[in-house]
């Protein structure tokens, strides 16, 4: 009896002392993609995953257009990620602010950052602080319910609207700007933005790429989506496409599909009288001026070539031409930029992203998805991703001997010394019971609860 006492002493005390305390910053896809990989391949390990937001999921609630029901089903993985006893969510933790990547890396035995790319590029050229030049990350925001992004100046009372670039997030927008109201009312779409879409006069959306058809960097589902949108026509340049046809059996499979998909749209030109809304793809222009002075009046743009053999290699030359687009609205998305949330972390300040070697930064640190890729990939090469360093990991992790680590018991008194409040897994769960209830009052799956304050107190006394 005395002996299989000890003995079970002995293995939980080799369990405390030998179980890995993983930390991940960041509550986004690739956190918890990581997070999903290390729970499978590990057969013992903590993970505590902090999030500066009393919410987690990232971009999945904040970025990821509200009416892609299905793509946000993907909570429903992360959700059970979430409720494993092995995993701590911890919410309204600012890393770099609260705690130091010092303080983590000296209390776990792994720190993974997943803390994205949430600072929008600017393009540099004169007149970007026009009234109505709006960046993508504050529109998408708005409607989204990002609490700095509730009060967004934006007049929608304008004809014409400009998107620059033609990437996921260009068309995400110009297709939120396009949809007729009804189809958004019933998704957790922000009430003021859709009070605002409700009064929107733009009937026009010009969306401009620097190179040609071939070289669009959106989704083909995302291009066929706003190619069928109800009630809205779409004019392409013929002129664009000179010469694209006879290229296309050389084409891979996935740039085939999309430039047979624009070629049949080009050919096809609805002649319904119906439509009310208008959309422009417009290619081989770049923006070199915002004009207009107390307002946007319109958008210079120099006509390029092509320049390169490959099609992937084609860069952009200006020719020395140039041409106006008239509006009133412009939204340059030309894609998001990491920051550098803590001075000890190897930033390449160029490229807005942490110095890493296949997601090793150094150490005992690590770095997955926006934050280190950049904000080009779609949700699938972020996991993808995630689950490459959380392989990394495992490997690395298996061939060192695991050292004793406080993880969790180091991490919270810290934060109690600095008074901040943390939120659960529970309590974000109350906070989301919450805006469903509202949200059920007015139809819709969600109305989200904006201000951070509003969501701590419901989360501490609900
Ligand atoms: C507008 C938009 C639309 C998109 N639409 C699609 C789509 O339709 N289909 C698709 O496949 N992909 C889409 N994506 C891409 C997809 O959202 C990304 O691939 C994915 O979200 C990247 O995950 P991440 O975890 O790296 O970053 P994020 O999702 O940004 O998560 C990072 C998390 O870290 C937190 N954080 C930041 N700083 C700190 C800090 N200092 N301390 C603690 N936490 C911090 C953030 O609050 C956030 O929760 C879209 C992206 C955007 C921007």
């Amino acid at each position: 009896m005395r002996f299989n006492i000890l003995n079970s002493c002995i293995r939980s005390l080799c369990t405390v002392q030998c179980t890995p305390k993983i930390c991940i910053v960041g509550a986004g896809p690739a956190g918890f993609y990581a997070a999903q990989k290390l729970l499978k391949d590990l057969t013992i390990v903590k993970i505590d995953i902090l999030e500066k937001l009393p919410i987690p999921f990232g971009l999945i609630r904040y970025g990821v257009a509200p009416d892609y029901s299905e793509l946000k089903n993907v909570i429903n993985t992360f959700h059970k990620v979430a409720i494993n006893p092995h995993v701590k969510f911890v919410g309204n933790v600012t890393v770099g602010l609260d705690v130091t990547i010092k303080d983590l890396r000296e209390n776990y035995n792994v720190v993974l950052l997943t803390y994205g790319a949430q600072f929008d590029r600017l393009l540099n050229i004169p007149g970007e602080n026009v009234n109505n030049v709006i960046s993508p990350q504050n529109f998408v925001g708005r409607y989204n319910g990002v609490p700095e992004n509730k009060n967004l100046k934006i007049n929608l009372d304008v004809e014409e609207a400009v998107v620059i670039d033609q990437n996921n997030v260009a068309i995400d927008i110009a297709r939120i700007l396009l949809t007729p109201v009804d189809k958004l009312k019933s998704t957790d779409i922000t009430s003021y933005a859709l009070e605002a879409l409700c009064h929107s006069k733009v009937r026009k959306v010009f969306m401009v790429g620097r190179r040609g058809p071939m070289q669009a960097a959106f989704m083909t589902a995302k291009l066929r989506e706003i190619l069928n949108l109800e009630s809205c026509r779409t004019f392409w340049r013929e002129q664009d496409f000179e010469n694209v046809e006879a290229m296309v059996p050389t084409l891979d499979r996935t740039r085939k599909r999309q430039i047979e998909l624009k070629l049949q749209s080009v050919k096809e030109s609805k002649c319904d009288s119906m439509y009310t809304k208008e959309l422009y793809p417009i290619f081989l222009r770049s923006s070199v001026e915002f004009l207009g002075d107390k307002k946007l009046e319109g958008i210079k743009f120099a006509i390029n070539q092509l320049r390169g053999e490959t099609i992937q290699n084609q860069v952009a030359e200006m020719t020395g031409d140039f041409e106006e687009i008239s509006c009133g609205l412009g939204l340059r998305s030309i894609g998001y930029k990491a920051v550098q949330i803590d001075n000890s972390i190897p930033f390449n300040t160029d490229k807005g992203h942490v110095e890493n070697t296949n997601g090793k930064v150094e150490g005992n640190l690590y770095i997955a998805g926006w934050a280190a890729t950049g904000s080009t990939d779609v949700l699938i090469k972020t996991m993808t991703n995630a689950f490459q360093v959380a392989k990394l990991i495992h490997n690395e992790l298996s061939s060192n001997t695991t050292k004793q680590a406080h993880g969790w018991a180091a991490l919270s008194e810290i934060l109690k010394t600095k008074g901040v409040q943390t939120v659960s897994y529970e309590d974000w769960q109350k906070i989301d019971r919450v805006k469903q209830e509202r949200g059920k009052r007015q139809g819709k799956v969600r109305e989200k609860i904006v201000d951070v304050k509003e969501m701590l107190e419901i989360a501490e006394n609900v």
